[in-house]
């Protein structure tokens, strides 16, 4: 039996983006006392897919009604302004379009209107010549107008996580690889690249990338891995080309939206991102390879198993990815004066989605908890915009995995321990 005192912490966070921090956040805001840790590999927060998104607060249009996805997104979104606002963090709603280019897409952006109504959003149907009232370069032949949708800083709302974090007490430390994780019938002791040891009730791992290695060190089979997909940018030389947000007609087959023109809060447009497979889970670059996470991943059935299901996407997408005059035409789509000269290289984000044995690409965000550790498995977009219902979630489970070693969240008055 551990005393209380022998415990580092009760409960212990693995992984420094959002979805770690806004746990880290809600924690000490549901239970104040619990003493938390949060342990970062970087020497910083958000160096992952947090700090490399497209910076989009989606509405949550997209998202099947029922899941975790549409829930958490819808209302996600709304309180996710709410902190911007409260902090000073650059953010703007701005709405945005949703374009169809070929008659094939047209049910499709019906059924997103149905889909947006269905879920309480301010959706607006568009013809060719409203889209340009809005958009004057953007060309389609229908499109829907989405009124919640907006842009944020995402590292800057996962830095006021970290900083709200320690304010209450809680350590977050930066350098801090948890490379082997001991479970006890007490709890779980975790031990770092450089050799310390952490001993705590919970464990929670929010490892994004690297969630099902975690949970395997922990001794959890995830029943999934992560399948690392790179999603490239360019910077539009011309922004005065975009005035907002422009997405294409997403094909329902995938999780993922589709190259967009993104207006982010510093005024500057994105376009992208594409969806390739990454030779690393770090690989930020095509030159990036790591032969054994590579091994681990081809290994997998479920990524041949996508292999053969999506090769012809898969082909199109690699070659819109060698070839930038083949990524430019496809952008002419939606913006038809855009130029390869008006596109530069702006630095990639890699996705990690999680996909089944049989090769299913999981939609949904996917929590799981045993005893001793609540996992974070599946927290592709919208986890971003997602993140203060995501956080909340996983802390209500930390918390309950937590009592069942007995303990009791301390009694606090005015937020302090008493
Ligand atoms: C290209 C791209 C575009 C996107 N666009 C959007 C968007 O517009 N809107 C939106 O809402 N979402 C978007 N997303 C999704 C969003 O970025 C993610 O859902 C979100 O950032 C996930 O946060 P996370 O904390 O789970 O993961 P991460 O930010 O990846 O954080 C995981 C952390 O765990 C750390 N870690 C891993 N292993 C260990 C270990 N062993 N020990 C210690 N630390 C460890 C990592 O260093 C990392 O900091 C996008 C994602 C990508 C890649």
């Amino acid at each position: 039996m551990m005393t209380h005192a022998a415990y580092d912490c009760d409960v212990l966070v693995i992984g420094g983006g959002i979805v770690g921090l806004s746990t880290a956040y809600a924690l000490t805001r549901t239970a104040p006392g619990t003493r938390v840790t949060v342990l970062e590999k970087e020497w910083g927060p958000a160096r992952h897919q947090t700090g490399r998104n497209s910076g989009v607060i989606h509405s949550g249009i997209y998202y099947a009604p029922g899941s975790l996805k549409a829930r958490y997104a819808v209302r996600g979104a709304a309180e996710l302004v709410d902190f911007c606002v409260e902090h000073g963090i650059d953010h703007a709603v701005t709405g945005k379009l949703i374009v169809a280019t070929g008659r094939a897409e047209l049910p499709r952006l019906h059924a997103l209107v149905q889909r947006g109504r269905a879920h309480g959003l301010p959706v607006r149907e568009l013809g060719p010549a409203q889209i340009t009232e809005y958009e004057p370069h953007v060309r389609g032949l229908a499109a829907i107008r989405v009124g919640t949708t907006g842009v944020c800083d995402f590292t800057a709302v996962a830095v006021r996580f970290a900083s709200e974090v320690t304010v209450s007490g809680g350590q977050i430390r930066y350098g801090a690889e948890v490379v082997a994780v001991d479970r006890r019938p007490w709890g779980v002791a975790v031990r770092t690249a450089d050799g310390q040891v952490v001993r705590a009730r919970v464990l929670v791992n929010c490892a994004g990338l690297h969630s099902d290695r975690v949970a395997l060190l922990a001794g959890d089979e995830p029943g999934a891995r992560i399948v690392p997909f790179r999603g490239e940018y360019y910077e539009l030389a011309r922004p005065e080309l975009v005035r907002g947000l422009v997405y294409p007609v997403p094909d329902p087959a995938f999780p993922f939206l589709g190259v967009h023109l993104t207006r982010g809060v510093d005024g500057s447009v994105h376009v992208g991102p594409n969806a390739v497979p990454a030779l690393a889970r770090e690989g930020y670059d095509r030159t990036v390879v790591r032969p054994g996470e590579l091994a681990a991943t081809l290994a997998w059935p479920g990524s041949w198993r996508i292999a053969r299901r999506h090769w012809r996407y898969g082909a199109g997408e690699m070659h819109r990815s060698l070839s930038k005059s083949a990524f430019t035409r496809a952008v002419r789509r939606l913006l038809p004066e855009v130029t390869e000269a008006d596109l530069r290289p702006s630095p990639a984000g890699v996705r990690a989605q999680a996909v089944l044995r049989d090769g299913t690409l999981v939609d949904d965000f996917l929590i799981r908890d045993a005893p001793h550790t609540v996992h974070v498995l599946n927290a592709p977009s919208p986890a971003a915009t997602a993140s203060l219902p995501i956080g909340r979630e996983v802390a209500r489970r930390a918390l309950l995995r937590a009592r069942a070693t007995g303990w009791t969240p301390p009694a606090v008055e005015s937020g302090h321990c008493v």
